[in-house]
C-alpha cells in the first residue's frame, strides 16, 4: 500500500469538526478521528458515512479538496478557483492576499474560523473579491 498517495480526509475533517453546529456530531467525528489515528481499520468506512451527514457546504468543500488532490497526483497544476464547488458566499478565506487557506461556512452567523497559517480571522470569499476590486 502506498500511503503517501492517499487523500488525507482525516486532516480536513479535523479542521472543520470543532466548528460543527451539533456537539453530538462533533463528538462522533472526534471519536472516529481518534480511532483512525489508532489504526482502526473500520474507522475509515465509518468516517465516510459520517461525512455524508455533514452540512452540504462541508461536503462540497471536502469534494473540492479531493479533486485538487487527484489532479496533483496526476501531475496537473490546479489554479485557485479552478475546481470550485463551493459558492463564494459559502467559503471562508484568509484576508492575506496570497494565502490559499479556506474553509466552508457551516452555519449562518457562525464565528469566523482562524487562518491556520496567519492566525487571522477569516472573511467570506465574496467580501475579499469586493476589497480586491
Ligand atoms: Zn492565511
Amino acid at each position: 500500500m502506498s500511503e503517501e498517495n492517499l487523500f488525507p480526509l482525516e486532516e480536513f475533517v479535523q479542521r472543520i469538526a470543532p466548528r460543527l453546529p451539533s456537539k453530538e456530531q462533533q463528538a462522533r467525528l472526534q471519536d472516529l478521528l481518534d480511532r483512525a489515528a489508532r489504526g482502526d481499520p473500520e474507522a475509515g468506512f465509518d468516517l465516510d458515512d459520517a461525512v455524508r451527514d455533514l452540512p452540504p457546504a462541508a461536503q462540497d468543500w471536502l469534494k473540492e479538496k479531493y479533486r485538487i488532490h487527484e489532479q496533483h497526483q496526476r501531475g496537473m497544476e490546479t489554479l485557485p478557483g479552478q475546481i470550485s464547488l463551493l459558492h463564494a458566499s459559502q467559503r471562508w478565506v484568509c484576508p492575506e492576499e496570497n494565502c490559499p487557506e479556506d474553509e466552508p461556512v457551516l452555519q449562518e452567523g457562525e464565528e469566523p474560523p482562524e487562518c491556520p497559517r496567519h492566525r487571522r480571522k477569516m472573511i467570506r470569499a465574496s467580501q475579499k473579491k469586493d476589497h480586491a476590486g
